[in-house]
């Protein structure tokens, strides 16, 4: 058996995108600079006309930022392409998906209604063997939506073959909870709720709307950070001790943090704040993205 790494094809979809820009490449750079044998071929996709010039440019400043060696980043750039695709078109999807080779990962970097729209097309293609799709937050608009999109993803790829991404989940503070709390013979023993009256979750952001004023019109900031990256933060906070340190281990235990939490009174009003933004200042700055609070409820 050889010991070279897998070849792998990385798909970003919605190549053009801010999440592409702001946090995969950047990822993308963080992991080549740790792991430079790594073999990866990082092919984008997207409706713009973008041009290779355009595309490599992109890639290329992404990897300078990120420190990588100027081997990787030539490297990652001559093998990189950019195509334009109608993600959601099953003709498109299937000659574009025949091209490729390695292992295959496809990233929806998309806005949520259109990554289903793409599973569903994904539904009429021969997928290549043991393709692995990675897909962002939010997943789906509602439970339902949500309910169907997995329903969807079963019926294309085995569940060890989906990725359901957080990157909330990924930032070193919030996995530093778990060595924090369990490997510690202080904090350990008071961690639970004899000890804590109550624990607030504060998400400050240095960040504005960024480009991002579409989808926020359309998600909202509740649904942006509040369903997704919050409550799993808390599950992380809150879970029973993992027996072991792996996917299906921390999804229980996260689960089961989940299930065992409630709504005071079971009074969505009562147990939560209305809020707006109006203008405010970030570091200074004058920024648009500034909570102020309406009305407050009865628990502080
Ligand atoms: P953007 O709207 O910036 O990017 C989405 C990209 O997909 C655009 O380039 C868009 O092109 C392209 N696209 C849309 N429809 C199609 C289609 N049918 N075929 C091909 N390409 C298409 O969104 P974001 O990058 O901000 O977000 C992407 C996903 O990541 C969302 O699910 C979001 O919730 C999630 N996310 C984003 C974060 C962020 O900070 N940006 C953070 C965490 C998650 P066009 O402009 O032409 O429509």
């Amino acid at each position: 058996m050889s010991d070279a790494p897998e070849a792998v094809t990385l798909v970003i979809l919605g190549a053009s995108g801010d999440l592409t820009g702001r946090l995969l490449l950047p990822g993308l750079a963080t992991l080549l600079k740790a792991e430079p044998e790594l073999d990866v071929t990082l092919v984008g996709a997207s409706d713009l006309d973008w041009s290779q010039e355009k595309w490599a440019d992109r890639v290329s400043s992404a990897l300078t930022d990120g420190g990588c060696s100027a081997a990787g980043i030539r490297r990652l750039v001559e093998g990189t392409r950019y195509e334009r695709l109608d993600v959601t078109d099953a003709a498109q999807m299937q000659r574009f998906l025949t091209e490729l080779s390695g292992q295959i990962v496809l990233y929806f970097a998309l806005p949520p209604a259109v990554s289903m729209r793409s599973c569903e097309a994904l539904a009429h293609v021969d997928l290549p063997a043991g393709i692995r799709l990675a897909i962002e937050k939010p997943f789906g608009s509602d439970l339902t939506s949500a309910q169907q999109f997995n329903a969807l993803l079963a019926r294309l790829v085995p569940e060890e073959q989906i990725f359901r991404v957080d990157h909330f989940l990924g930032k070193a503070t919030v996995l530093n909870l778990l060595g924090l709390r369990f490997a510690n013979r202080i904090l350990e023993p008071v961690w639970n709720a004899t000890n804590i009256e109550r624990v607030e979750f504060v998400a400050d952001e240095t960040l504005a709307l960024e480009g991002r004023a579409r989808y926020y019109d359309h998600a909202g900031a509740l649904k942006d950070m509040i369903q997704s990256h919050l409550l799993l933060v808390m599950a992380m906070f809150a879970l029973e001790e993992p027996a072991r340190l792996d996917a299906v281990e921390l999804r229980d235990l996260m689960v089961h943090t989940l299930r065992s939490t409630h709504l005071w009174d079971n009074d969505p009003v009562a147990s939560s704040r209305r809020a707006r933004y109006t203008a405010g200042t970030i570091e200074g700055g004058r920024s648009r993205r500034t909570w102020t609070r309406k009305a407050s409820t009865r628990r502080p």
